[in-house]
């Protein structure tokens, strides 16, 4: 009996236990969408002060003393260990004087990863820090008692101006520290221990105090103008300040920007080797995209700190139209380098591969595309969505990989959807230049969102939005504040973007011309796309085309073809190269057909040219057909494989998502590849690596659903 009972009881712990992490979950969901209405990031959604000191395992005050960056046990992506000073512990048993914090990208040698949501850190800054125990990487540089990460990535500090004795995170500042510690202690409801005393902060208010005694007696510094006033950041672009009182040598002098990255917030200090010149009278500065302490000189006031302490506001607000992101390495705050887009898959560009967590989501994949679309039609970026790949993870393995990810799987709580950026640099001559070799991105499944083509409702967030914006980082554009555009931090929920703006243009161009001209390390540049699916007849409302009874029947609609002459139809077995097939006489039917009686095998392309009256011409959006007696046919090439060919092909056609499994056997029954791909109706083919085998006969076995057979491979 007792026991019967007590497994019952077991039985009924095992049953609610799922409810209650549902609950949890509901909870956790809801109040990461109830704030929308606030400002969002484009990347972030606010996570409530009170929600992070409830969800961190700990709260502190704290100092980055040091840091270093180092590559995961795996090789396949770099993290940054920081040694925080301890102050004060507002939640949490911390005992440690010293502990460890991991935070995601950073640079080895010429290697460095950027994530475009994570925390960065700076030798000296001090605030507030929630943080969760760092269970996932196991080694690291310090290896101190107590490794932690941010709770929310960049949410998870709260950083101190010691100058101003105020505080300020990405979405919240606070007019003094107390104030700060108030806020947290009200969320606690404990009082703080102190473990060391914060002499930096504690002299800092103390300066303030007698400064803003002493003041009056200075000469205060006056700014009479700048130029120019609508400016880039990170290309190099100088400012020139005008005025009086400016000190005659720099010394602790400086020239602060709005930081575009919170949208203004704090502010951004360019680094000692931008400044150009300084006089009482005049001070030249470039306009930095990474700051001394991070950051993004963004749109607002400029402000003058004269070395003897005084500070000036500018009037009038300068315009930051974009920035190019720079790369800075870790250990050497003095450089930066402008990296530049490269063709890294031998068609001119990049290829973008989806996770198998975007396989069957057409609806995500094709809002991406869209995105891509968008931004390749401005500026002539070569991107390209390739296969779909198996690997569900960002790794340095020169593959762009589009992910899903739920929070616990990226650790980043209220991020919307991140970009990492991989660069590495090449030393040649005098010279060292850096490329994007790669970009990864990982996008929240957790969020709601609306997938297009209507309008977010409901507080949902629109993909096309997020991607665009993303996609503006893998462009190697940074952040700025002008509401309009892209790249601004922020968005307003429910908010549409999906074109982008002039600004984001001009900064995408100015990346381009400078990727696709030689260099000096003779990296092959990236070559201009010019094929991609733009400017579209607006007369052309849709278009179809599918294989009946071996031919290619084509039907198309349009409207108000007033001034359309005749429509051309176009076919190409690669969607780049044309031929015209026929010319339609436009008749303001406004339903059409046309017969492909000899189409081609395989795979084919069609659309339509509209060639108005006055000559001019557009064109309608492509269809792809795939002849049915090709579909489910796997074919194998080359073979046999040459000497110096180390891969061989597989194309499987298919109209919808499906698993192909491939296992590879030498002649004597050895299995050397036992591989399961994901198959969806991209339809490129699969590389299959054969590097490592020895020349021989293979025989190649196949399997999708009650699909099956085998071939005889010969690796010469
Ligand atoms: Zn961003």
């Amino acid at each position: 009996m007792t026991l019967s009972a007590s497994m019952i009881k077991l039985y009924a712990a095992s049953v609610v236990q799922p409810r209650i992490r549902l609950v949890v979950l509901l909870i956790i969901l809801t109040l990461l969408t109830t704030n929308l209405f606030a400002d969002n990031g484009q990347h972030m959604v606010p996570i409530s002060l009170q929600e992070r000191t409830r969800q961190a395992d700990m709260v502190i005050e704290g100092e980055v003393l040091s840091q270093k960056s180092f590559w995961n046990v795996d090789r396949t992506n770099i993290y940054t260990s920081h040694i925080i000073r301890v102050y004060k512990v507002f939640k949490g048993s911390v005992q440690e004087k010293q502990l460890e914090l991991i935070t995601q990208g950073g640079s080895v040698g010429l290697k460095k990863h950027i994530l475009s949501t994570a925390l960065e850190l700076y030798k000296g800054q001090q605030g507030v820090f929630f943080l969760m125990q760092e269970k996932e990487i196991q080694t690291t540089p310090a290896n101190l008692a107590l490794r932690t990460r941010a709770y929310a990535s960049q949410q998870g500090f709260v950083k101190y101006n010691l100058q101003e004795n105020s505080a300020a995170d990405v979405f919240n500042s606070y007019t003094s520290v107390q104030r700060l510690y108030d806020a947290v202690l009200q969320h606690t409801g404990n009082a703080y221990r102190t473990l060391q005393e914060n002499e930096p902060l504690l002299k800092a208010i103390d300066t303030k105090n007698s400064k803003s005694q002493t003041q009056n007696t200075q000469l205060v510094p006056v700014i009479t103008n700048f130029i120019p006033t609508i400016a880039t950041a990170g290309t190099g672009a100088i400012l020139t300040i005008n005025g009086t009182n400016f000190g005659n040598t720099r010394g602790t002098g400086k020239v602060e920007f709005r930081n575009a990255d919170d949208g203004g917030k704090t502010f951004v200090e360019p680094r000692r080797t931008d400044y150009v010149s300084w006089t009482n009278t005049q001070i030249r500065v470039r306009i930095p995209s990474r700051g001394v302490s991070g950051g993004t000189a963004g749109s607002g006031e400029v402000r003058v700190t004269a070395p003897d302490g005084s500070v000036i506001s500018s009037a009038n607000p300068i315009t930051i139209e974009f920035a190019h992101l720079n790369v800075v390495l870790s250990g050497d705050n003095i450089q930066s380098f402008k990296p530049l887009l490269q063709n890294k898959n031998g068609r001119g560009g990049y290829t973008v591969r989806f996770a198998p967590s975007l396989q069957n989501r057409s609806d995500a994949q094709e809002g991406f595309v869209r995105a891509l679309n968008s931004w390749t039609c401005a500026t002539n970026v070569n991107w390209e969505v390739g296969a779909p790949t198996t690997i569900e993870a960002a790794n340095d393995d020169n593959t762009s990989v589009i992910r899903f990810a739920g929070n616990s799987t990226f650790g980043q709580e209220g991020v919307l959807a991140s970009t990492l950026s991989r660069w590495e640099g090449l030393r040649c001559g005098t010279d060292t230049l850096f490329w994007l070799s790669e970009f990864d991105m990982a996008i929240n499944s957790s969020i709601s969102w609306q997938y297009g083509p209507g309008p977010p409702v409901n507080r949902q967030f629109d993909f096309e939005t997020v991607m665009l914006h993303e996609l503006g980082h893998a462009h190697q554009l940074g952040h700025v504040i002008l509401p309009r555009a892209v790249m601004h931090f922020a968005v307003e929920s429910q908010v549409l973007i999906r074109d982008l703006s002039d600004a984001d243009i001009r900064g995408g161009n100015q990346v381009m011309e400078q990727s696709v001209v030689p260099n000096v390390c003779q990296e092959p540049p990236m070559e201009r796309k010019t094929d991609g699916d733009c400017n579209l007849a607006q007369e052309v409302l849709t278009f179809e085309g599918s294989f009946q009874d071996g031919q290619v029947v084509l039907n198309w609609q349009t409207q108000q073809e007033q001034n359309v002459n005749f429509y051309t139809v176009q076919r190409s077995t690669n969607g780049t190269d044309w031929t015209d097939l026929t010319d339609v006489d436009a008749t303001g039917a406004s339903k059409y057909t046309y017969t492909d009686n000899n189409p081609l095998s395989d795979i084919s392309f069609y659309r339509l040219k509209v060639v108005y009256n006055d000559n001019s011409s557009s064109f309608s959006a492509r269809v792809r057909v795939i002849d049915p007696r090709s579909l489910r046919v796997l074919r194998v090439y080359p073979n046999p494989i040459p000497p110096d060919v180390y891969s061989v092909n597989l194309l499987y056609l298919v109209q919808a998502s499906t698993t192909l499994s491939v296992q590879l056997y030498s002649i004597n029954g050895k299995l050397v590849r036992d591989i399961e791909y994901t198959l969806s109706d991209v339809n490129v083919p699969i590389e299959l690596s054969l590097g490592d085998l020895a020349a021989g006969i293979y025989i190649l076995k196949w399997r999708e659903r009650t699909n099956n057979g085998e071939f005889k491979i010969v690796k010469l």
